[in-house]
C-alpha cells in the first residue's frame, strides 16, 4: 500500500516508510492512496472472528509490501493476548440499541494502547528488518506518557525517554510511567511545567546533527500506524451487532480526532452517523454546529485528554471533503494557523454533516451524567466515556440503529473525578492492584537543554 500526503507535496511513501516518518515532509498527514474494499461477504466472515484475527483482517491490506503477513499476526496475537478481557473489546448493552464498546482492558486502561500496542512492535519489526535504532523523547502531561512507554519497553531497537513536570502529574499517572524498570525505558522529572517540557523536546528535535546523532523520532498521535490499527474495532463491533445486515452509528468522545477519523475511515461499513463527543473545549463540537473551525485557549477540565485547542486529525477528513485535492487544504491550514479561524464552504460542509453530529458537555453535566449512569445501568464510567455516552443518546439520528459509544479510559485513571462525581473510588483492575507499592525509577533534572542531550547520550544503548 502507498501513502500521500494530505497537503499535496510530499514524496508518496510505502507502509515502513510513513511508520517511521509520522509528520510528511510539506507538513501534511500520511493518508492510503486508495482504500481497500471490503464486501459484505468480507463483513459477514468477521463474526466468528477473535479481536485479534479481525485485526489481522482489516490491517494487512495497509501493511501489505511493508510487513510481511506472519509477522503481522504473529505482532497482533501476541499484542491482543496482554490485554485483560478475553472479548479484548466488549461490548455492553445500557439499553435499547445503547451499546458502550470497552476500550480500556490494554495495558494503561486506556484505549490508546489498542494502537501503541501494536505500533511499539511494528516499529522494532520495521527497524529490526532495516538494521535501524531510533531514540524516542516525549513530553507528557499524564496520560499519553505511559502509553507509550508500555508500548515501547523492552524493544529491542527503541530506547524512550519522557519528561514529565515534576510534582504536576497525578501519582497513579506517574507511578504508570515511573514503575517500568526496564532499561530501555528513561522518565525524566524536569523541574517546570508540561510547556517547559514540549520546549526541551521541541530543542531536540531542532538540533538536527543530535536528532541524527541519535536517530530522534516520536510516536505522535498523527501516525497513520494507530490510526490504521483503531479502524479495527469499529468493524470489530459492526461484525458483532450484524453488520453489513444491520446499520450501526458510534459516539466517540473526542481530542486530535484521530479516533473518530479511524471510524469514518470504516465506512466500509453501513455506518448511519458519528457523534462527536466534546468537554469545554469544544472546537470539533461548534464545527459541526456551524462549519466554523474557529481556535480558543485551552481549558483544563475533568476530561483531560480531551483538552485540546486544534484537532490535527481533522485534516484527514478535509482531505476527503475536498476530493483530495492537497494544494487547497496546505492553503486553508497555513491561512487557519494565522488567522486562528476557517470557514468550510456550503458543500463540504453538508458532505461533512451527513454523517457526523457534534454534542458538548461541561464538567458539571458530565458529573451528572457519571450518576445517571451508575443509577440506571449500574456501570461506573470515567468522565471521558460518559461524554460519549451522552452524546450519542442526544444526537441519535434513528432509535433503530444501535448507537455504539466508544469507553475510552477505565474509571480507576482518572479516581477522583469520578469519585467526586459518584461518591464510589474506582480500584485499579487485579493486574495494577499493587501499583502503589512498586518501586519507581525516575531522573530529576533541571530544565536545561545540555543536560537533557548529554543524559540521552549517556542512557541510549548504543547501536
Ligand atoms: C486520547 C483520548 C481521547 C481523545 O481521542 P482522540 O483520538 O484524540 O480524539 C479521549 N479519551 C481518552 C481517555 C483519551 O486518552
Amino acid at each position: 500500500m502507498r501513502y500521500v500526503s494530505t497537503r499535496g507535496t510530499a514524496p508518496v511513501l510505502q507502509f515502513d516508510d510513513v511508520l517511521l516518518a509520522g509528520l510528511a515532509r510539506d507538513g501534511g498527514l500520511y493518508v492510503p492512496e486508495s482504500w481497500p474494499t471490503f464486501t459484505a461477504d468480507d463483513i459477514r466472515a468477521l463474526r466468528t472472528l477473535t479481536y485479534a484475527e479481525v485485526a489481522y483482517k482489516v490491517i494487512q491490506p495497509f501493511t501489505t509490501g511493508s510487513v510481511d503477513d506472519a509477522a503481522l499476526k504473529t505482532i497482533l496475537e501476541e499484542t491482543y493476548a496482554g490485554f485483560d478481557h478475553e472479548a479484548v473489546a466488549p461490548l455492553k448493552q445500557l439499553g435499547a440499541n445503547d451499546w458502550v464498546m470497552e476500550l480500556f482492558h490494554g495495558p494503561t486502561l486506556a484505549f490508546k494502547d489498542y494502537a501503541l500496542q501494536v505500533v511499539g512492535r511494528l516499529f522494532d519489526h520495521v527497524l529490526a528488518k532495516r538494521g535501524e535504532r531510533i531514540t524516542i523523547v516525549g513530553a507528557t502531561s499524564g496520560d499519553t506518557g505511559s502509553a507509550a512507554i508500555e508500548a515501547c519497553r523492552d524493544r529491542e531497537n527503541i530506547d524512550i525517554f519522557i519528561l514529565h513536570p515534576k510534582g504536576r502529574v497525578s501519582e497513579v499517572q506517574r507511578r504508570q510511567m515511573t514503575t517500568i524498570l526496564s532499561d530501555n525505558v528513561h522518565n525524566i522529572a524536569v523541574e517546570g511545567s508540561f510547556d517547559d517540557c514540549q520546549d526541551l523536546v521541541k530543542a531536540l528535535f531542532n538540533d538536527h546533527a543530535f536528532r541524527d546523532e541519535v536517530g530522534l523520532s516520536a510516536v505522535n498521535s498523527i501516525n497513520w500506524a494507530r490510526i490504521m490499527c483503531q479502524i479495527a474495532y469499529y468493524f470489530w463491533a459492526g461484525a458483532q451487532l450484524g453488520s453489513p445486515e444491520r446499520e450501526i452509528s458510534f459516539s466517540v468522545p473526542s481530542g486530535n480526532f484521530g479516533n473518530v477519523y479511524a471510524g469514518y475511515a470504516a465506512m466500509r461499513l453501513p455506518i448511519k452517523q458519528f457523534v462527536v463527543g466534546a468537554n469545554r473545549n469544544d472546537i470539533l463540537a461548534r464545527f459541526f454546529e456551524s462549519g466554523v473551525m474557529k481556535m480558543e485557549g485551552v481549558e483544563p477540565s475533568i476530561s483531560p485528554s480531551m483538552d485540546i485547542q486544534v484537532s490535527s486529525n481533522f485534516e484527514r477528513l478535509m482531505f476527503d471533503l475536498y476530493d483530495r485535492d492537497g494544494l487547497a487544504i496546505a492553503g486553508m491550514l497555513t491561512k487557519f494557523r494565522e488567522t486562528g479561524i476557517m470557514e468550510m464552504s456550503q458543500g463540504q460542509f453538508a458532505r461533512a454533516r451527513e454523517h457526523f453530529d457534534g454534542y458538548r458537555l461541561s464538567d458539571d453535566e458530565t458529573r451528572a451524567a457519571i450518576r445517571d449512569v451508575l443509577a440506571t445501568s449500574g456501570e461506573l464510567v470515567d468522565p471521558h466515556s460518559v461524554i460519549g455516552i451522552v452524546a450519542g443518546r442526544k444526537c441519535n439520528r434513528d432509535k433503530s440503529v444501535p448507537m455504539v459509544a466508544l469507553a475510552t479510559a477505565h474509571p480507576a485513571k482518572f479516581p477522583d473525578a469520578v469519585k467526586q462525581a459518584s461518591g464510589i473510588y474506582p480500584d485499579l483492575p487485579e493486574r495494577l492492584s499493587d501499583l502503589y507499592d512498586r518501586p519507581e525509577k525516575v531522573e530529576p533534572m533541571s530544565n536545561d537543554v545540555g543536560a537533557l542531550m548529554a543524559h540521552v547520550r549517556d542512557r541510549r544503548r548504543a547501536a
